[in-house]
């Protein structure tokens, strides 16, 4: 089998697991396809916690795989989850030949599954479009090789950098366009974090308007001294409000509870949330890819503490002046040298908006 071939059937067990991206948290997204004799025989993706893996799926739908080869985007798992060991599945099933595009990143199980595969005599190929198989799971990877979620944080701003008025008023700086692939961005994420302060002046939702069947994120404000609005707009909407706070208050605490908040008291730095025990928190909750939705405050605070995988702004041509406020508090920042440099990794338009990828 050619390289090339390797490939082609690779980017479809891709284009599979792509399929899941709305809804397989905490898992991974992963997608496979069956080949004989040049010919797909059967494909498969896993689809959400609980139900059948990809290779399952697959092997499944079809009532023979003798000598097939398995194109598969995450290596097969050798233990017993939720559902039994996918190796012995593709072992027993009859499946000559597995390729895999990258190997699992949890370190306790990582090459596992191969070496299984390769001792009951079944031919193994690694590394087929790794890079595109780990860009689709960079939150899971991130979780189990670094014990923290991926983030990335989404600003709005003018074309002089700034994100709201003077008196917070920031609806609406750019355009439907731009704000439709927010919400597309907040379906693919797993949790949607945010400060009080954005909660106080907006009174957000903080869900997914898309009209496809997804997950709902998980929407996690930080709240050091407990001031969330117990008839915030969120508390009307099903899944999941994490409040987290430094305060001990017990009364307030129960008030939260009492209208469907999640209340967990975190460590703190000086009088704030120490946002490295917040990640640390987010990684326990099992949670994958982080979309930072907040202000200044947050985001400097963020940037500062080096927390932030990638950055996605959207420029819109206008011009708010400078009364108006800007996109990262750095009051620790006096001279150049101090400065704060991203990397451009990506550009695109939107209607008459810009979306800038960096990080
Ligand atoms: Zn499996």
């Amino acid at each position: 089998m050619s390289c090339q071939q390797d490939e082609r059937y690779m980017a479809r067990a891709i284009q599979l697991a792509k399929i899941g991206r709305y809804t397989t948290d905490p898992n991974p997204r992963v997608g496979c396809v069956l080949v004989r004799d040049g010919v797909i025989i059967s494909e498969g993706w896993h689809v959400k916690a609980g139900f059948g893996h990809a290779e399952t799926v697959a092997l499944e739908n079809i009532s023979d795989a003798q000598g097939t080869t398995a194109y598969v985007t995450l290596e097969p798992c050798s233990h017993h989850g939720k559902t039994p060991p996918c190796c012995d599945a593709l072992i027993k099933a009859g499946v000559v030949r597995v390729v895999v595009a990258m190997q699992d990143p949890n370190p306790l199980v990582s090459g596992r599954g191969l070496e299984k595969l390769k001792s009951s005599g079944i031919e193994v190929c690694c590394g087929v479009l790794q890079a595109d198989a780990r860009s689709l799971n960079r939150g899971f990877i991130k979780r189990m090789t670094h014990q923290r979620p991926f983030v990335r944080s989404k600003l709005a701003m003018s074309l002089d950098g700034r994100t709201a008025m003077a008196s917070g008023e920031s609806q609406w700086i750019t355009c439907a366009q731009a704000r439709a692939d927010v919400h597309q961005l907040r379906a693919e994420s797993s949790a949607i974090l945010t400060g009080i302060n954005t909660v106080l002046a907006d009174d957000p939702l903080l869900n997914a308007r898309v009209d496809w069947p997804i997950q709902q994120p998980i929407r996690v404000i930080l709240d050091s001294n407990l001031r969330m609005p117990l008839t915030a707009k969120m508390t009307k909407l099903e899944g999941r409000s994490l409040i987290l706070t430094v305060s001990t208050d017990e009364q307030k605490h129960q008030a939260l509870k009492s209208v469907g908040f999640e209340v967990y008291n975190l460590p703190a730095k000086n009088t704030n949330l120490n946002l490295h025990a917040v990640m640390e928190f987010l990684h326990q909750q099992q949670i994958n890819e982080v979309l930072v939705e907040a202000g200044s405050v947050l985001n400097g605070a963020l940037l500062m503490e080096d927390l932030v995988d990638e950055w996605l702004i959207y420029m819109a041509p206008c011009v708010l002046g400078d009364q108006a406020r800007g996109l990262f508090s750095l009051p620790g920042l006096k001279v150049m040298k101090d400065k704060k440099d991203l990397t451009l990794r990506d550009v695109r338009q939107f209607g008459p908006d810009l979306k800038l990828t960096l990080s």
